[in-house]
C-alpha cells in the first residue's frame, strides 16, 4: 500500500503538478499520524505489509521519520519505503535509516540543470545529486532512481541517466509518461515507449535481456549482458500492467483507491473521524480491493486524462 502523506511538493514537475494553480488540500484534511497507523494496523491484518510512504513530497511532514518508526512497529508491517524527489534527502537520510525505513526510491528525470529546471521549475539538481550521495552514506541499499520519459525532453537525458546509474550502483527505471498531469497537457504523442527507452539505452551501452519472473508489481526488469546491472521500465500506457499490479493507495484524504487511473475511492478518513470500528475499515479495504481490475487493456482509463493528478493521488 503506498501512503500519500501530503499532497504539496517542492517542486513543480510538469508532468505532474505543474507551474499552474494547484489547490492544496488544507492540513485539517490530511491524515494524522495517528489515523495513517491505525489504517496501517488493519491493512497489515489483511496481510499488507509492504508500504511505501509518497506524497507530493514526504519530506515537506518534517516529522516524517516519526511516522516511519511507527509504522514499522505495526504487527505484520514487513517493510516501510519511501518515494521522494530527493531534494531534501541530505538532512533526512540518516533520520530516516534510523528510523527503520527500508527502501528509497529517488525521482530524477535529468542529470542536465537545465532540462532539470525545464522539467521542475526549480534549479535544485544540486540538492538532489547530494541527497542521493547522503542516501548511500547512510547505508541506503538498492536505491532506485525513477525517471519519467517524455518524448522531445528524456530522449538527450535518457543515456547520462543510464550511464550515471551503472557508475553508481543505483537501480534506474523509466517510468512512461502517464495522462496525471495537473496542466492536461498529456498526449499520447509525449510518451515516449518503453520498447523506443530499451533500444535508446541497448544502442549505446550493449544488449539488454529480461529478468527472468522479475515482473513485481509495475516495472519489468532487464539486465545488461556485460553485468552491469539491471534497468526497469514501467510501461504503463504502452502495456498497462493491471494483471500484475499488487498496489493499493491511501490519498494524503483518507481515500483509499485500487489503481492510478480509478474515478474514485474509499473514504477511510470519514470513518475513522466518525468512530468507526475496525470491522468498517475491513469492509473499506475488502470492497476495494475486490473492485480491482483483473486484466488488462479492459478499457482506456490509462489514455485518459484523470481527474485527480498524481500528486493527488500519491505515485
Ligand atoms: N515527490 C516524490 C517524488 O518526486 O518521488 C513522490 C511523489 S511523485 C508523484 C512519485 C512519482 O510519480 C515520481 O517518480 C514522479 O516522477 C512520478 N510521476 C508523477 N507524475 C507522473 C506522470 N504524469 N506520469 C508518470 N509518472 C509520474
Amino acid at each position: 500500500m503506498r501512503i500519500s502523506v501530503t499532497d504539496r511538493c517542492n517542486i513543480r514537475c510538469a508532468y505532474c503538478i505543474g507551474s499552474g494553480a494547484n489547490g492544496f488540500l488544507p492540513r485539517s484534511q490530511l491524515l494524522r499520524f495517528e489515523e495513517i497507523v491505525r489504517v496501517a494496523r488493519v491493512g497489515a491484518a489483511l496481510g499488507i505489509g509492504k508500504l511505501r510512504l509518497t506524497g507530493g513530497e514526504p519530506l515537506l511532514r518534517s516529522d516524517v521519520d516519526q511516522l516511519v518508526s511507527m509504522l514499522v512497529g505495526v504487527p505484520g508491517v514487513t517493510e516501510v519505503d519511501m518515494t521522494t524527489n530527493g531534494t531534501l534527502l541530505e538532512c533526512f537520510a540518516p533520520r530516516l535509516k534510523a528510523a527503520g525505513l527500508s527502501r528509497l526510491n529517488i525521482s530524477l528525470d535529468s542529470l542536465s540543470p537545465e532540462t532539470f529546471r525545464q522539467l521542475t521549475h526549480r534549479d535544485l539538481l544540486g540538492r538532489v545529486l547530494r541527497g542521493i550521495e547522503a542516501a548511500q552514506e547512510a547505508g541506503f541499499r538498492h536505491i532506485k532512481l525513477n525517471a519519467v520519459a517524455i518524448r522531445g525532453i528524456s530522449e538527450s537525458q535518457i543515456i547520462h541517466l543510464a550511464r550515471f546509474a551503472r557508475e553508481k550502483q543505483l537501480e534506474l527505471r523509466f517510468i512512461e509518461f502517464m495522462p496525471l498531469d495537473n496542466a492536461r497537457r498529456w498526449q499520447p504523442e509525449l510518451v515516449l515507449e518503453a520498447k523506443q527507452i530499451l533500444a535508446l539505452v541497448e544502442a549505446e551501452l550493449g544488449p539488454l535481456e529480461p529478468v527472468a519472473g522479475a515482473q513485481h508489481g509495475p516495472a519489468r526488469q532487464y539486465r545488461y549482458r556485460d553485468g552491469g546491472g539491471t534497468l526497469g521500465v514501467v510501461s504503463a500506457v504502452s502495456n498497462p500492467f493491471c494483471d500484475h499490479c499488487d498496489r493499493l493507495r491511501l490519498t494524503a484524504d483518507g481515500k483509499l483507491r485500487n489503481c492510478l487511473f480509478a474515478a474514485c475511492g474509499e473514504d477511510l478518513r470519514a470513518v475513522l473521524r466518525a468512530g468507526g470500528s475496525d470491522e468498517q475499515l475491513v469492509d473499506l479495504f475488502q470492497r476495494c480491493v475486490g473492485a480491482k481490475k483483473l486484466a488488462r487493456g479492459r478499457d482506456d482509463a490509462h489514455l485518459t486524462p484523470a481527474d485527480r493528478p498524481m500528486h493527488k493521488i500519491g505515485g
